[in-house]
């Protein structure tokens, strides 16, 4: 089923603070269109120009948004699905026609909630409420250095201890050789030896003063951390991807000279340290697949992305393995699959009574096996 072809914003109802629409609708025309009603969305992942907001429905999307929002599925109101036998169920309040959408939470348990995430597996999403949010009026980057993933990691804990992140709308963590890479292209003059073991860089966005006051505190928790401003990252890297949003387009470079494999995981904050551990033991058991580490910060946890690029042609089996090696050892060490797809099928079987259950709803909503074959180990077509 082609749902790209679907793509009209259906309503944008500012008295109930929500925007329709349908699931091949692009984030980039999304945004456009709710600028002018000086409105946004909380949840966008980096994919912006090309992901559409069904697959983030259905692929529980990350990114902007992710420190204050947590995960798209939390920003949904309400669903309007096709299940397999053709049936059309909108969920929420809206599963009452004169009602429409405005509630989520409503009439019994969340029925939303089994299609977000689900990989198309369970139905086909036709229609997404999401809540609307008032575009921030200011915006700030600050980048903070650290010896360390421990003490970025307790520095993590911290502010979501104290829950510092109304005005965090980006929060991502980088490791040693991103920051090399990005300071060594920026200032090829500047010594290289005394460079932090890793960053936390931030978007703040919100009013000036209130931005002013979280950045003031949090400063001050990372330097508890044994953290510091780092302003030569923000310089060199964080404040233009950000501010000028060249991460929509430096994923077009990538996927022109290569392929990229990626394994998102959820990775509660206590482990950044044993996330850390097996991208670096990965590394060492792959060598020829150059494995990145992306971490981005949530309101709760985190998430952690496993980026192997890789050339279609001749290693596509290898990166496969690698990944699928790399997702063993992240459940091993206390992470979860997020995003499931197919290639964590192996780690969503082995989670008994959860996995059971998911195979008995889908044998109830698609006894044929005819959505999404294999996707979160769910059975292949009959
Ligand atoms: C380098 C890189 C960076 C990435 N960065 C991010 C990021 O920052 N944030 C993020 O969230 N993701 C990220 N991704 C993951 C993901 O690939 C992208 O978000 C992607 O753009 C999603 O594409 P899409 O919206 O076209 O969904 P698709 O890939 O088309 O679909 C995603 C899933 O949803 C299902 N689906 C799609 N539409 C429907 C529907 N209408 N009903 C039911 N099921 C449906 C599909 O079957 C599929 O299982 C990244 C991937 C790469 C390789």
């Amino acid at each position: 089923v082609r749902t790209a072809c679907v793509h009209r914003i259906l309503d944008i109802d500012l008295d109930r603070g929500l925007v329709v629409c349908e699931p091949g609708v692009r984030f980039g025309a999304l945004l456009a269109a709710l600028k002018p009603h000086g409105q946004t969305i909380g949840l966008v992942p980096s994919t912006a120009p090309t992901a559409t907001v069904g697959g983030a429905a259905s692929a529980h999307a990350l990114g902007t948004g992710s420190p204050k929002f947590q995960s798209f599925g939390d920003e949904v109101a309400g669903l309007d699905v096709v299940l397999a036998n053709g049936e059309r169920v909108q969920t929420g309040s809206a599963a009452s026609s004169q009602a429409g959408f405005f509630q989520r939470y409503c009439i019994g348990p969340d029925v939303t909630g089994l299609f977000l995430g689900a990989d198309g597996t369970l139905g086909v999403v036709v229609a997404v409420a999401l809540w609307l949010h008032p575009l921030p009026p200011d915006r700030e980057t600050v980048c903070y250095g650290f010896p360390d993933a421990d003490s970025v990691q307790r520095c993590i804990m911290e502010i979501q201890r104290r829950e510092l992140v109304n005005n965090i709308w980006y929060a991502g963590a980088y490791e040693a050789p991103t920051i090399q890479t990005r300071i060594a292209q920026a200032f090829p003059d500047k010594p290289m030896d005394n460079l932090p073991g890793f960053a936390l860089a931030i978007d703040y966005r919100g009013e000036a003063e209130s931005i002013e006051q979280d950045e003031t505190r949090i400063a001050e928790i990372a330097k508890s951390c044994g953290g510091d401003h780092f302003p030569d990252f923000n310089e060199a890297y964080f404040n233009k991807l950000r501010n000028e949003e060249i991460y929509w387009y430096s994923y077009a470079g990538f996927f022109a000279i290569s392929r990229c494999a990626i394994l998102m995981s959820s990775v509660p904050t206590d482990k950044l340290t044993a996330f850390m551990d097996v991208i670096g033991q990965q590394r060492k058991n792959f060598p020829q697949y150059p494995l990145g580490a992306a971490i981005v910060m949530c309101r709760r946890g985190l998430h952690g992305g496993a980026l192997a690029f890789y050339d279609e042609a001749s290693q596509w089996q290898g990166a496969n393995t690698a990944m699928e090696e790399c997702a063993r050892a992240l459940v091993a060490a206390g992470c979860v699959p997020y995003k499931s797809g197919k290639v964590w099928a192996e780690q969503v079987e082995s989670f008994g009574p959860y996995s059971s259950l998911l195979k008995q709803l889908k044998q109830e909503l698609d006894p044929n096996g005819i959505l999404s074959p294999g996707d979160l180990g769910l059975a292949n077509r009959k």
